[in-house]
Formats: structure tokens, sequence, C-alpha cells
């Protein structure tokens, strides 16, 4: 009993070390994947539920892997938070973002994930204001969109930060909202003007029973109430569409309408007012 033990104990180290070699690999592969043009920018279309207007793309970031083939950014954002490397690839998505959204129709935004990490530079809202200007994008056009985690970190210039986002005039978009442990509060505290409704409450919603129905039909008249736009995040099905619709949400973001594409495939979606 005792030899086994111990091979179970030196087995755990083992696949503890190997957890952690690979960490360092992939940590080292994605410090260069920028230089490499590893990384790309996709678009996934956001939807209006009255009369199916596209009103914007969320930019989302990925990254081809040479050995492994596309890694998700679930996987990797996480990472680029942890080694200090989230400030070159955001600032890395907001300028290809910026840059290929110029190219749109004018009323059609550009939703931007803004990390924790990022938002809390000093520096932001001078980098935002410069790609702006750079790309000649209304800022009215640029929404960031923003977790809970801002809140998190013990910054006093957060208050500052949000004032002078707002003064720029971009928008300012609550990511997530529903999953964390008190968003009520972040809403009191920070000008937002949209609400992305988490997918955990949206997918599935119209097969699910009544208690997610209640809970967007809550979220919906909260931000009605505070003059804010609402967006239900994967709708994949009919049935979860139309009642999205019924309860009144604002904006569609889902498989349904498309998937995250290039550049050229948002360009074409957005230069088409209506889809089928
Ligand atoms: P998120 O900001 O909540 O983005 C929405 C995610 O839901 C995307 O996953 C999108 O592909 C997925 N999605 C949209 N509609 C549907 C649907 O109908 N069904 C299903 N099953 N999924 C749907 P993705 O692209 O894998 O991104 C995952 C997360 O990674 C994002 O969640 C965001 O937190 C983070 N992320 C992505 N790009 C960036 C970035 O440029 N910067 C930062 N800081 N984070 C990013
Ligand atoms: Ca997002
Ligand atoms: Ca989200
Ligand atoms: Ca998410």
């Amino acid at each position: 009993a005792k030899a086994a033990g111990r091979g179970k104990h030196c087995f755990y180290e083992q696949s503890m070390h190997s957890e952690a070699s690979d960490r360092q690999i992939l940590e080292n592969d994605l410090r260069q994947a920028l230089d490499r043009g590893e990384l790309w920018v996709a678009y996934q279309p956001i939807v209006r539920t009255t009369g199916e207007d596209v009103c914007g793309f969320e930019a989302l970031v990925r990254w081809n892997h040479p050995a492994r083939g596309p890694i998700g950014p679930d996987k990797f954002i996480p990472l680029a938070e942890e080694c200090g490397m989230i400030e070159k690839i955001g600032t890395f998505v907001l300028r290809t973002a910026v840059k290929d959204a110029a190219t749109w129709p004018d009323p059609v935004r550009i939703a931007v994930n803004l990390s924790p990490i990022q938002f809390n530079n000093p520096n932001i809202v001078e980098t935002i204001s410069a790609v702006l200007n750079e790309h000649k994008l209304r800022a009215g056009r640029l929404e960031l969109e923003i977790t809970e985690g801002v809140f998190l970190a013990d910054n006093s210039a957060t208050d500052e930060t949000f004032a002078n986002l707002k003064a720029l005039g971009v928008r300012l978009a609550l990511d997530d909202f529903g999953t964390g442990y008190s968003s009520l509060g972040y809403l009191k505290k920070a000008p937002f003007d949209k609400i992305k409704i988490d997918q955990s409450f949206v997918r599935g919603a119209a097969s699910t029973g009544s208690r997610n129905s209640a809970i967007i039909r809550a979220i919906v008249s909260l931000a009605e109430s505070l003059g804010m736009d609402t967006t239900a995040e994967g709708v994949e099905t009919h049935d979860d569409l139309q009642l999205i619709r019924e309860l009144g949400v604002s904006q569609v973001q889902g498989f349904i309408f498309g998937r995250p594409g290039d550049a050229t495939a948002a360009a074409e979606y957005a230069s088409s007012a209506t889809i089928e």
C-alpha cells in the first residue's frame, strides 16, 4: 500500500510538472503570437430584435496556433492577463476593430472587450482617443464591454476613468450581467449604456421553464428604467429568439444570426441593412 501511495504521489507530481511546463510553453508561444501574425479578430453581428437590422458587431480575438490549431480566448486571455501580455493584445484588438469598423456604414457600431487590467491602466482613455482619431471613427460608434472585474481592483481612479470615457463619447456595456455577486451595485456606480444579459439565462430559455424568462424580464425592466439598452447573448434557436422578442430585449447576439466571422464577412453583413 505504501509503494502504491508513493507511486501515486510521484505520478501526481509528474502531472503537476507537465501541466506547469505546458503552461510555460503556451505562455512563450503567446508572447510571440502577435509578432508572428497568429492573432486575428473575428466579428459577430448584434442585431435589433425589431426589424432584424444589424446594429453592430462584437470583436472577438482568435489565435491560430501553428501546431495546436485554434485556441479559444477563454483559454489564452486569462493567460495573457496573468503574464502581462493583455495590454499589447488588447490594444491590437482595439486598433484592428476600430480600423475595420471605420469601413462600415456610420450607424453600425463595434463592441470591444476591455480587460480590467486595460481599464485600470491610467493611459486607457488616451489610448482609445488616439485609436479613434487615427482611423476617424466617431466615438459613439465604439462600445466598450466591461465586466464587474473592473470594480474588484482597488483603484481610486475608476470613477474618473468612467467619467472621462463618457466625456470622450464612447458607449459602455456591462458584460455577462447576472453572473457576478453584486451587479446591481455596479449599475449604480457607473454610467452604462447597455446591459448584456449572460448566455446562462438566455440559451434554452424557451424550453427550460419560466425561471429564466422571469429573470430576463426583470433585467429588461431594470434596464429600461435606467435608460439602458439590452442585448441577449447566446440565442441559438427560433424559440429562444421569439421569447427574447416577447420579453422586450432590444438586441440579440447569437449563432442564430451569425457566428463570429472574418472582417470581409462583417463588412458584407454591415452593408446589407437587413438579413433574411
Ligand atoms: P464574451 O465577451 O461573453 O463573448 C461572447 C462569447 O459567446 C463568444 O465566445 C461568442 O463566440 C460566444 N457566443 C455568441 N453567441 C453564441 C451562441 O449563440 N451560442 C454559443 N454557444 N456561444 C455564443 P468566444 O469568442 O469564445 O469568447 C469567449 C470570451 O473570451 C468572451 O466572452 C470574452 O470574455 C473573452 N474575449 C474574447 N475576445 C476578447 C478580447 O479581445 N479581449 C478580452 N479582454 N476578452 C476577450
Ligand atoms: Ca463581451
Ligand atoms: Ca458576455
Ligand atoms: Ca462570457
